[in-house]
This record gives structure tokens, sequence and C-alpha cells, in this order.
């Protein structure tokens, strides 16, 4: 049996994070069987639609990698792929299970409906909708003849029905606790739970993936398959990603937006690695692994459940090992430039761009600190911060001849340079801690910058000699 998984976004925001991860899960599984990945639009929910977001989530999904073999942007043999324009066909699914006893047209209006639905919830079980009493041939002839309504599932009023999740021991429902959920709307939209079981159906799809919160939806589908006379998909719901608290990942207390990531300069491979990790370790505990390795390794049954927490801390650490361990120097630097001139900077990709990069490279987690960070490698004009000052004005006597012999030493590269300081401090009987950071103070107005040597060989002799001669005038 060929593998076919999906993601079904609703279009309803920004592409979130959660989206990716279960996208990950599912791009990867199809991937390792020679299968098909399928990326469906569920839109049915026009009030909560929002224009835009679809194009967006699948340059998220194009960004991490995550290239949908069949979707609403490169179409496929199973299309169309956003269920408003599958719209037609809901209404014929609905009808088939009307006839064939499993679900019936239901006329009630929202008013009978909630008093209902209090009446049931003070007795303590569900709704028992009136209609479902109705005959099925006249009720169709009333819904036919343009009275409102709607169709609901009938769920059967004893047994219960089991959801074998690949992740998870059996979990029972009782099918008495379950309500008649509607399968159309009486304006003759489907529902989520129709649309979603015939589509996954009619595009073949054999593995549903999906986050832990729609787990109390699959008895209902399941129902439906069996009324359909289909068989199961395979079941597995991923673990939701979770605030440091525990809680349901959310906009307040962590960015959900994977836009959000993609303007901090995190790198989409980080991401992924990191998004790998959620609710599964690799088996021989490496911490950094790309998408191939991870579909290496990777096996359904081997994902853990406890609350994955979305810790963004860990997620720069992922970034600044990408950078420093796996990246090139040529790719950070390229890729930076590429951040930068998003961002409008004008700073070209010379050698002194490459050479600042590479200094800056290991106290670098994410692109966006960077220019924070570098501000007096670009400008002559930058900000002398009180301690440095400090340090300038107590060593007015030391900055110019260590600026003439810096002028006058030979090569300009750090060993040289380390030598000088170190000579310098052994004529005057000075301790390096004295001689060092006034110098440090001078280029770069902060006594936090990298290694001296390195610093200084990076900036160029010009404009250290230039900058500490401009700091003790
Ligand atoms: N449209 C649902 C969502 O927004 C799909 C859930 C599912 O995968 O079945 O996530």
């Amino acid at each position: 049996m060929s593998v076919v998984t999906r993601i079904a976004p609703s279009p309803t925001g920004d592409p979130h994070v959660g989206t990716a991860y279960i996208g990950l899960f599912n791009f990867t599984l199809a991937r390792q069987a020679g299968g098909t990945f399928i990326l469906r639009i569920e839109d049915t929910d026009r009030g909560r639609y929002v224009p835009g977001s679809e194009t967006r989530i699948f340059q998220m999904m194009q960004w991490l990698g995550l290239t949908p073999d069949e979707s609403p942007l490169q179409g496929g043999p199973n299309g169309p792929y956003r269920q408003s324009e599958r719209f037609e066909l809901y209404g014929d699914y609905a009808r088939q299970l009307v006839a064939s006893g499993h679900a019936y047209p239901a006329f009630e209006t929202p008013e009978e409906l909630s008093a209902l639905r209090e009446a049931a919830q003070a007795a303590g079980h569900v709704i028992h909708v009136p209609s479902r009493d109705l005959d099925p041939a006249e009720a169709l002839r009333r819904m036919d003849a343009g009275e409102a309504a709607v169709i609901r599932l009938k769920v059967p009023r004893d047994g219960e029905t089991v959801v074998n999740d690949r992740l998870r021991d059996p979990i029972h429902f009782q099918n008495i606790e379950i309500d008649d959920k509607v399968l159309l709307k009486a304006d003759g939209f489907p529902t989520y739970h129709l649309a979603n079981v015939v589509d996954d159906r009619l595009m073949g799809v054999t593995h549903v993936i999906r986050a832990e919160e729609w787990i109390t939806s699959t008895p209902i589908h399941i129902l439906l398959y069996r009324a359909f006379g289909w068989p199961e998909p395979v079941w597995a719901h991923m673990p939701l990603l979770r605030n440091a608290d525990k809680s349901k990942i959310s906009k307040r207390k962590n960015p959900t937006s994977v836009e959000w990531y993609q303007q901090q300069g995190f790198l989409p491979e980080a991401m992924l690695n990191f998004l790998a990790t959620m609710g599964w370790t690799h088996p021989d505990g490496l911490e950094i692994f790309d998408l191939a390795e991870f579909g290496r390794v990777f096996r359904l049954e081997d994902v853990t459940l406890g609350g994955p927490v979305f810790d963004q801390a860990k997620l720069r650490w992922y970034n600044g090992k990408y950078l420093r361990e796996v990246l090139t120097e040529d790719d950070v630097a390229h890729r930076l430039h590429a951040f930068l001139a998003a961002q409008k900077s004008e700073l070209p990709l010379d050698e002194y761009f490459r050479a600042v990069t590479r200094l800056m490279t290991p106290r670098l987690e994410v692109f966006s600190d960077f220019l924070d960070k570098t501000g007096y490698f670009w400008t002559e004009d930058y900000a002398v911060n009180e301690k440095a000052q400090a340090a300038i004005d107590g060593a007015r006597e030391l900055l110019p001849e260590l600026a003439s012999r810096l002028k006058n030493l030979p090569t300009f590269d750090a060993g040289s340079i380390k030598a000088l300081f170190h000579t310098y401090a052994e004529e005057k009987g000075l301790k390096l801690g004295k001689v060092m950071p006034p110098v440090r103070a001078a280029v770069a107005g902060t006594l936090e910058s990298p290694d001296l040597p390195d610093l200084l060989a990076t900036l160029g002799r010009e404009r250290v000699v230039g900058r500490i001669t401009k700091a003790v005038s």
C-alpha cells in the first residue's frame, strides 16, 4: 500500500509553527515510503477565512523545504485541493448517508436546539434531536421542498467507538456520549467532519497524522468511515506544542507565526531540527541532524507523548549550532547578507563583510542579533558608552604610543598584534588588563567585543589607528 499523508490547514491567519510541525512528520512519513504528501486547504469556515493566509502557508512550507507533492498551488490528480472548490461534492455524500440510514435531515431552529441542549445538559446526557425520529423519505421530501434543514450524523445509541491510535493505547468513546454532529449546514456548506473525511478518502489518504487536539473528533470520523463503508486510515495524534508553562502554545507566550522566525533570521534547517525533537529523540542521541537523517531513522511508533515545550532558548541554541557547526563560512556570509538586504541594509558582500561575519559567528545565535552587535564595524560614528569613555580617559598617556606602534607593525594580523601588546605591557611593567581595554574602548566604543587582536585585525590598520587617534584628540 502506498503511503499518502496530508496536512489540512485552515487559512485563518499567520502560518503557524504547529502546521510546520505536523507538516514535518507527514512529509517525512510520505518520503520514507516513496509516497505522496498532500497539502489541502480547509476553507469551508468562511467566517474565519483570512485572505492571503493560504499563500503564506505555501511560502512557509517551501521555506522549510517541506514542499508538498500535491496542493492547490501545483495541482495534482486528486484536485481541487481547496474545499471551497469541492463544494458540490459534499452534499451528495451527505445524502448518501441519509439514504443508508446513517444521517438525517434535521429541521430544529437554533432556539429549539438551545432549549434542547439546556435540558439535555441538566439531565446529563447528549441532546436528542427530534428530527432523528422522522421518516427519512418524508424528511428528504421536506428538505427538497426548500424547508431549512441541516444533515446530521445518526450516531448509534449503543456500543462504543474505539480509536486505535498508533501512539496510544486504544481510546474508548461511548457512543451514547457522542452528539449527532452536523455534517451539512443549511446553506449547503459541509462541516469540518464531513469535508475532512470525504476528502481524506477521495485523496487516498492512508495516514492521518494530526495534533492531539483533534482526538475527540476522531470517533465521529470513524463513524463516518464506517457509515460510508470505507476502511479507516491509520491514526496518529501528535503531542501538542506547549508554552513553557505547559499550556497549549499561544501567541501571547510564544511567537507562533513561522514568519516571525523567518524575519528574525532563524535558519529553516534549525527550525526543522528543533521541531523534529518535539516528541521524538534521535535513537543515537544525536542532537543535530538534517531532514534526510530524520527521514532515515524516524519511526512513527517512537513519538513520545509528554507535552513538548516550544522553548525559544532551545531553538536559538539550535540556530547557533547551525551557524557555527553545520553551515560553511561562505554559506553563513551569503545567508546573512541576504537577510540584511531584506532588512534594507546596503552592506556589500565584500571581504570586510566576510571577515566581520567570521569574527562574529561564534557570538551569534540568530541573524537579527548581528547589526546590534556589530554597529561599530560599519561607521566611524559609533557611540562610546560611559565605561568605555572612562577607560579611554584613564589611558590618555598610553593610547598615542600604542597607535603609533600599531601603525608601524610590519604585518597587521592577530598574532602580530597580540605579540605587540605583550611586548608593550612588559616594557612598561603594566598588566595586559591595563593596556588592552582602552584600545578596545577606543575602536569599538564598548568594553564588550570579540577578542581584541582578532577585532583589530578585522577592522584593519587604518580604522584602528584612526579611531585611537581620534579618541584621544
Ligand atoms: N482543518 C483542520 C486544521 O485546521 C484539519 C485537522 C485535521 O488534520 O484533520 O488543522
